[in-house]
């Protein structure tokens, strides 16, 4: 199974470095799906060695209804997609591997006070996943010959310095600026195709900027680890809004209450 990979992998190689007739590089998707699903449960093998899994089922349950809600929408569906939490008070991130398997932080779901906010957190990474932002980013990042070896079961070991340096609490620049105004944008349109309301992607960013501040401003939080700049990142999601008639917005619940009996009471 894994050489059949490595040779479909080589197949896709070759169409590598085209340009359009314009001069600019077509955006190439070197992974396969079964490829980076393959990398992905190896990846989350390894995370799932490094973090502290949480034990709270209905915690577990609650997030899973939320994602599967919105992987219902989502424009890729090849792929499964699953959220599992993290028991990390301290740590305000999210992060999605390649194929799928994504992680929230305990230290995130406290910084959320309704579920349209975490719906809209969740909603990002599903869009990263889905539009196959990871085939790109590990292409850029490792090359084709790590990739080639890391998918052959070669390297262990950079396996779980990956997992543990570019996912989890260590994220930088993985995506580009690019990537990260597609996952908004998806975001957003998935947070409302799904019934929630897209306000949640707004008021998350304007607390997380709050509490960046409080931090001091120099450490950018780990899920803000990345560019665009994050003041730039609200207007824009600002702007995104606007595409939703007011009205309709106002009369989907934020679903606060909900959010409180299900996760913050949980996570005192
Ligand atoms: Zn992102």
């Amino acid at each position: 199974m894994r050489k059949v990979s490595v040779l479909l992998m080589l197949c896709v190689l070759a169409t590598a470095g085209c340009m359009t007739l314009e001069g600019q590089p077509i955006q190439i998707n070197i992974l396969s799906t079964q490829q980076e699903v393959e990398l992905g449960n190896q990846l989350s093998t390894e995370i799932e060695k490094q973090e502290k899994i949480s034990t709270d089922a209905a915690l577990q349950a609650y997030v899973s209804e939320i994602g599967a809600r919105l992987g219902t929408v989502a424009t890729r569906q090849d792929v499964q997609y699953s959220f599992t939490v993290i028991d990390n008070p301290d740590t305000v991130n999210a992060f999605a591997l390649p194929g799928g398997h994504m992680y929230l932080y305990t230290g995130l779901l406290k910084v959320c006070e309704n579920e349209a906010e975490l719906a809209g957190v969740m909603a990002h990474e599903i869009a990263h996943v889905s539009a196959h932002h990871h085939g790109e980013a590990m292409t850029k990042q490792y090359g084709y010959e790590l990739l080639t070896q890391l998918l052959l079961g070669e390297q262990p070991s950079t396996l779980a310095k990956i997992a543990s340096g570019v996912f989890g609490q260590g994220m930088m620049s993985y995506y580009s600026r690019d990537n990260e105004r597609e996952a908004d944008a998806l975001a957003m349109e998935f947070l409302y195709r799904a019934g929630y309301r897209p306000d949640g992607m707004v008021s998350f960013m304007q607390k997380l900027i709050a509490e960046e501040q409080r931090a001091g401003g120099g450490h950018p939080l780990p899920i803000f680890s990345s560019h665009p700049p994050t003041q730039e990142r609200l207007a824009r999601l600002q702007g995104l809004l606007q595409k939703y008639p007011e009205i309709e917005r106002q009369q989907i619940s934020l679903n606060e209450e909900r959010y409180r009996e299900k996760v913050l009471k949980r996570l005192k």
